[in-house]
């Protein structure tokens, strides 16, 4: 449920309907807009009756939300979310490149790359310090030592950092060390780990599920919102199909039915959503074209030495002339290359 505060209700009355909302053990959310206030509800609302909150001073109107998600919904926050992060902005109006290696192999090649990356303006590296491996005996991350390297490497160069968290025991860690948290493909149900994100005060870079539905997804998302952390970016991976000729289906066709349920942003992966470098640089300006905020993409000073994932990492040249072509595509758009 949505209670929508009169133009120019007090911070009195709305603390006042917050109140309210607390008394019937639900959970308020306060949604503040640029005309209104708003606040949304969460919990078992069913037995509410809409009029004990619309007759308290300053309430407009109450609004049930149909959608199982409830703060992930469109109808619930029609605007489109903003993430700022400080060196840069994912949201409306701009395509945010994230780029880098897929694991952490040494803080050599982490510096090189966010150098790399900043002198052509990008302001995000992606890398994993943990990574989530098929067999337990292929390069597990360096964990710990990792994120070390995050925090250096941001220090000098001033590039923004999105990593994985793969489970609850390191959640502070990581938290401390990026700027943006990863949750992977195959956490996207882990709900104590989305609850635990919930707790965070860093945005949450939330990766569809191989087999999950759009609607799935977004409750996944809601999990995170639930708790408080509305800072959630939606990241299209690919997903399982009986299709053999690349790694995943890339799924670009869940983007527009995504934006119009739902007002967080969309990111696109085509590193993973392929599997190969050769197919990366069209499904990227794809992305682009079906109205995506931007890209999570590998890249590697040597791919053909990468510890995971070099078969579908650009080297720097690729990424730079993949690059040229995005910016001339975001034009004719209205996107600015962020
Ligand atoms: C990754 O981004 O390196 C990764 C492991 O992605 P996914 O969870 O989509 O497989
Ligand atoms: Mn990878």
């Amino acid at each position: 449920m949505l209670v929508v505060m009169q133009t120019g209700a007090s911070p009195e009355q709305i603390a006042h309907v917050i109140e309210a909302i607390r008394s019937l053990n639900l959970t308020p959310h306060p949604l503040p807009g640029a005309m209104r206030t708003a606040i949304g509800i969460t919990g078992n609302t069913g037995a509410v009756d809409a009029r004990s909150l619309e007759v308290i001073d300053g309430v407009k109107e109450c609004i049930r939300v149909t959608k199982p998600f409830k703060l992930a919904s469109r109808e619930m926050h029609p605007a489109d979310t903003t993430i700022p992060l400080g060196m840069t902005t994912i949201g409306p109006g701009n395509f945010t490149m994230i780029a880098g290696p897929c694991s952490v192999e040494n803080e050599a090649m982490i510096q090189q790359t966010a150098e790399f990356l900043m002198e052509n303006g990008v302001k995000m590296l992606r890398a994993g310090a943990y990574k989530p491996r098929t067999s337990p005996y292929s390069y597990q991350g360096m964990g710990r030592e990792g994120l070390e390297i995050f925090k250096r490497v941001r220090k000098r160069t001033g590039i923004g950092i999105v990593t994985e968290l793969m489970d609850t025991e390191n959640a502070d860690a990581v938290e401390d060390a990026t700027d943006i948290i990863q949750i992977g493909t195959r956490n996207m149900q882990n709900f104590a780990l989305l609850k635990r994100v919930g707790q965070a005060r860093k945005p949450v870079l939330l990766k569809r599920g191989m087999s999950a539905t759009l609607e799935e997804w977004l409750m996944s998302a809601e999990y995170v919102m639930a708790g408080g952390n509305y800072q959630v970016i939606l990241c299209e991976r690919g997903v399982r199909t009986f299709s053999d000729h690349s790694r995943n289906t890339l799924d670009l066709s869940v983007i527009p039915p995504c934006q119009s349920l739902t007002h967080l942003p969309i990111l696109v992966d085509p590193s993973h959503g392929t599997g190969k470098r050769a197919y990366v640089p069209a499904m990227a300006l794809a992305s682009l074209a079906a109205g995506a905020d931007g890209l999570l993409l590998e890249i590697h000073p040597h791919p053909d030495k990468a510890m995971s994932d070099g078969a579908q990492s650009l080297d720097f040249a690729g990424f730079k002339k993949l690059l040229d072509s995005l910016r001339k595509l975001a034009v004719p758009l209205g996107k600015k290359m962020n």
